[in-house]
C-alpha cells in the first residue's frame, strides 16, 4: 500500500512514519498542502493520510482538490473537536476520519478499511453483514443460520445507501439527502427511527450493535465485508 502522508506536525508524523514503514507500508511524507498536491498530482497512491490543520492551507481545500482529479480514499486526521469540520470532510469526498490522538490499532484499522474502499469488487455488490448475505442488485437478504429478515422499500434503500459506502461513516444529512431527499435532510429523527427498525432486522442485539454504528452527533457506519 503506497500512502500520501500530509501533516506539519514533524515530531507526531516521525513517530507515526516509523509504525508504518516498520509495517511494511510505502510511505511519501509531505508537511505542507501545496506540497501534497504537487506530490499527489505526480504519484500514484492509494490511500491519502491528510491532517486537517495544514500551515500553510486548509486540509479541506487539499481534500477538495483531490475530489477533483479522483476518487483515491483519504483517511482524514483531526484534531478539531468540533464536528462540523468533520462532517464537512465527509461531504466531501472524505472516506474516513481519525481524531487526535487516537490508538495506533484503530488508525491501522481506519487505513484497511480505507484501502479496500479504493478497490471495489464488482459491480453487482454482495455484502456480508454479520449472518446475513446482503445482495444489492437482487435486492435479496439470505443466511444459512437464522430466517433472513424482510426489509422494506425504506429500510432497502436505507441498507443501500450503507452497503454501498460500507465501512465508511456516512453522515446524518447525506443519507437523508439520498433515501428521502434535500427537503428531508434535517430529519434526524426520523433517520433515527429507521436505523432502529434495521437494527432489530439485521442485529444479533439491537441494543449493542455490531454493525450498523453509530458515530455520536456525526451519523451512520456499517460493517461490512466480502463473502
Ligand atoms: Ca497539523
Amino acid at each position: 500500500m503506497r500512502i500520501l502522508f500530509v501533516e506539519d506536525d514533524i515530531s507526531f508524523a516521525n513517530a507515526l512514519l516509523i509504525s508504518l514503514r516498520a509495517r511494511g507500508y510505502e510511505v511519501k511524507h509531505i508537511a505542507n498542502g501545496a506540497g501534497a498536491l504537487a506530490q499527489f498530482a505526480s504519484g500514484r497512491f492509494d490511500v491519502v493520510v491528510l491532517d486537517l490543520g495544514l500551515s500553510d492551507m486548509d486540509g479541506i481545500e487539499v481534500l477538495k482538490e483531490i475530489r477533483k482529479k479522483d476518487n483515491t480514499p483519504i483517511l482524514v486526521l483531526s484534531a478539531r473537536i468540533g464536528e462540523v469540520s468533520k462532517v464537512e470532510a465527509l461531504d466531501l469526498g472524505a472516506d474516513d476520519y481519525v481524531t487526535k490522538p487516537f490508538g495506533f490499532g484503530e488508525f491501522l484499522a481506519r487505513l484497511r478499511a480505507a484501502h479496500r474502499r479504493g478497490s471495489p469488487g464488482p459491480a453487482n455488490q454482495v455484502l456480508r453483514v454479520g449472518e446475513f448475505t446482503i445482495d444489492l442488485a437482487k435486492k435479496q437478504i439470505t443466511s444459512s443460520s437464522v430466517a433472513p429478515p424482510k426489509l422494506t422499500p425504506t429500510e432497502w434503500s436505507l441498507m443501500e445507501v450503507l452497503a454501498l459506502e460500507n465501512n465508511r461513516i456516512i453522515s446524518r444529512e447525506e443519507i437523508l439527502r439520498r433515501v428521502w431527499g434535500e427537503a428531508f435532510m434535517n430529519e434526524y429523527d426520523y433517520l433515527r427511527v429507521y436505523i432502529s427498525q434495521l437494527r432489530r432486522k439485521i442485529e444479533l442485539n439491537p441494543a449493542d450493535p455490531k454493525y450498523l454504528l453509530t458515530e455520536p452527533g456525526i451519523g451512520y457506519r456499517l460493517v461490512a465485508d466480502s463473502p
